[in-house]
C-alpha cells in the first residue's frame, strides 16, 4: 500500500481529503456506542435499578459531566505520550470493555461498565477530532467544511445509536442492547485499523524518536495508570455528592496547567490559546442552554405537548430525542459547503462572526420555545409543530458554533497542544451539561402537582429568559470579536 506524506494528505484536491471520510466512519461508529449507552442510562437506572427519577437524573448528570470531563486526561496523555493513534484504540477498546461488562452482568456492574465508558471516551473523543484539524494545511479555508463533515458522522451515529439501543433494551434485552454498543464500536475500531494507513504520519506517538524500550514504558504507564482510574471514577458517578467537588477542581487544575504549558510558548502562542480560552468560555454558556434538550425539554415534550406534526401523529419526546440529528444531518454538508462558497468570493464570515451567530439562533430558538405558550390550548398543550421549529433554529446555531469551535482549536493551538485545548473544548461541554442540570432544575415548577398549564407557563418563562441571555452572549461575542481577533493574530 501507498505510504502517504503529511504533505500527500494535506495537498488534495476538491472539497474534502479522503481521511476524512474515514475519520466520519470511525467516529460515526463511536458515536453510535456513546450516545446508544447514554439513552439507556436513565431508563435503565429507572426501571431495572429501581432508582428514583430524581437520582437517576442526578446520575446521569454526573456519568455525562465525567465523560467530558476525562477528555481533558484523554487530550493530555494523546500530546505528551500516546499519539492520537494509540488512544484512538485505547479509547475504544475501553468503551468495549465497558459494553462487555455491561452485556454479561449489566444490574450488578452497572456503574463498573460505565466508569470504563467514561475513561474510554476521554482518550478517544478529543483525539478523533484533533486528526480531522490536521488533515489540513494552516489557513486552508477547506477546513470548517471538514469539520462540518465529520459532524454528520457524529451524529448519523447519534441517532442511529440513540434510536435503536433504547429500542433494543426496552422491547428484547438490556444485554443485548448493551452487547450491541460494543460490537459497534469494534466496527469502528477495524474501520480505523484498515484506513490509518492513509493517515501518513497523523497521529503519531510524540515520543516516536525515543528508543522503543523507554516510549513503550511510558506507553504502558499510561494505560496501567488509567486502568488505576477506574476504581476512582466508579466511586465518583455513584456518589454524586463527588460531581460538585470534582467539577470545581477540575476546571482550575486545567487552567493551572495551561499557564505552566504557556510560559515555554512565544507571545503570539499565548495570545492565540486566550482566544481558544474565549471560545471555550462562551462554548460553556451554549451547551448550558443547548443541553436542556435531554432534561427540561424532554420534560415539557411529556407534559406540554401535542402529538402531530405536519398532520402525522408521532410521539413528541421521539421528536424531542432526534430532530436535532435529524436536521444536522440535513444541514451540516450544506452549510459547510456554503462557508467554502462564501470563503471563494472572499465574504465568508470569521470565527467570532460565526461563533455570535451561533448565540443569536441560540436565541432566537428559545424564543420560539417560549412561543410556543401563545399556541397552546386550554389544557396547557401546545404545537409539536412550533417546538419542532424551534429544534431546526437551534440546530442552525448549534452549526455555526460547534464543528466552527473543533475547528478553531486546531487552528489556535501549537500542534504539541492540539490533544489538551481539544480536550479542553470537550471540557466546556462537561460544564455545559452540569449547568444545563442546574437551570432545568430552575425552570421546573416547584410544585409537584402543578397543573399543565401551570407548567407550560412555568418552563416557556425559564425559555424566554434563556433567548434574553443567549442574545445577550450573541451580541457581546460580536462587540468583543475585534479584540478577540488581535489575539488571534492572522487567524480566521
Ligand atoms: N453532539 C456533538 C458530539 O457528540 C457535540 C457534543 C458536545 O460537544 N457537547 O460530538
Amino acid at each position: 500500500m501507498k505510504s502517504y506524506t503529511l504533505a500527500d494528505i494535506q495537498n488534495f484536491e476538491g472539497k474534502y481529503p479522503k481521511q476524512v471520510w474515514y475519520l466520519f466512519l470511525t467516529e460515526m461508529w463511536e458515536r453510535f456506542c456513546f450516545y446508544g449507552m447514554r439513552g439507556m442510562l436513565a431508563v435503565f437506572m429507572v426501571t431495572e435499578l429501581m432508582f428514583s427519577e430524581q437520582e437517576s437524573n442526578l446520575k446521569y448528570g454526573a456519568i455525562q459531566a465525567f465523560v467530558y470531563a476525562f477528555t481533558f486526561i484523554g487530550g493530555l496523555f494523546a500530546d505528551k505520550i500516546l499519539g492520537y493513534r494509540k488512544s484512538l484504540f485505547w479509547g475504544g477498546f475501553l468503551m468495549i470493555g465497558g459494553s462487555v461488562i455491561l452485556t454479561i452482568a449489566p444490574q450488578e456492574l452497572f456503574f463498573f461498565g460505565i466508569s470504563f465508558t467514561v475513561i474510554g471516551t476521554g482518550f478517544f473523543k478529543p483525539n478523533i477530532s484533533t486528526m480531522v484539524g490536521a488533515l489540513y494545511k494552516d489557513g486552508d479555508a477547506r477546513r470548517d467544511a471538514g469539520f462540518g463533515l465529520f459532524y454528520t458522522g457524529i451524529n448519523v451515529g447519534a441517532l442511529l445509536g440513540g434510536f435503536l439501543c433504547v429500542w433494543v433494551g426496552k422491547t428484547y434485552s438490556w444485554n443485548v442492547a448493551f452487547s450491541l454498543a460494543g460490537i459497534v464500536m469494534a466496527i469502528g475500531l477495524i474501520t480505523f485499523y484498515f484506513t490509518k494507513k492513509t493517515m501518513g504520519p497523523i497521529g503519531d506517538s510524540p515520543l516516536i524518536n525515543q528508543p522503543d524500550a523507554k516510549r513503550k514504558k511510558k506507553e504502558i504507564m499510561v494505560y496501567v495508570g488509567s486502568l488505576i482510574c477506574i476504581p476512582l471514577i466508579l466511586t465518583m458517578v455513584q456518589n454524586t455528592q463527588y460531581t460538585d467537588l470534582f467539577m470545581y477542581i477540575i476546571g482550575p487544575c486545567t487552567l493551572i496547567y495551561l499557564i505552566f504549558e504557556m510560559t515555554k510558548l512565544t507571545k503570539v502562542e499565548v495570545m492565540r490559546l486566550f482566544a481558544a480560552l474565549f471560545f471555550i468560555f462562551f462554548s460553556i454558556l451554549f451547551w448550558a442552554f443547548f443541553e436542556q434538550s435531554g432534561g427540561s425539554l424532554s420534560l415539557f415534550a411529556l407534559n406540554n405537548l401535542d402529538n402531530s406534526l405536519l398532520g402525522v401523529t408521532i410521539d413528541p419526546n421521539v421528536v424531542n430525542n432526534t430532530a436535532n440529528s435529524l436536521f444536522v444531518i440535513a444541514l451540516s454538508a450544506v452549510i459547510g459547503l456554503l462557508w467554502i462558497w462564501m470563503a471563494k468570493r472572499k465574504v465568508e464570515p470569521n470565527t467570532m462572526v460565526k461563533f455570535g451567530l451561533g448565540f443569536l439562533f441560540l436565541a432566537a430558538a428559545f424564543y420560539v420555545f417560549y412561543a410556543t405558550r401563545f399556541f397552546a390550548d386550554e389544557n396547557g398543550r401546545t404545537s409539536l409543530d412550533v417546538f419542532t421549529l424551534a429544534y431546526l433554529i437551534i440546530t442552525l446555531g448549534e452549526l455555526c458554533l460547534s464543528p466552527i469551535g473543533l475547528s478553531i482549536m486546531t487552528k489556535l493551538a501549537p500542534k504539541h497542544l492540539w490533544g489538551v485545548m481539544m480536550g479542553m473544548w470537550f471540557l466546556a461541554s462537561a460544564y455545559g451539561q452540569y449547568v444545563a442540570g442546574i437551570l432545568g432544575a430552575g425552570m421546573a415548577n416547584p410544585n409537584e402537582n402543578a397543573s399543565l398549564p401551570e407548567k407550560l407557563a412555568s418552563y416557556t418563562e425559564g425559555y424566554y429568559q434563556l433567548a434574553i441571555y443567549a442574545l445577550i452572549a450573541g451580541i457581546s461575542v460580536i462587540v468583543l470579536s475585534p479584540f478577540v481577533k488581535k489575539l488571534m493574530h492572522g487567524i480566521k
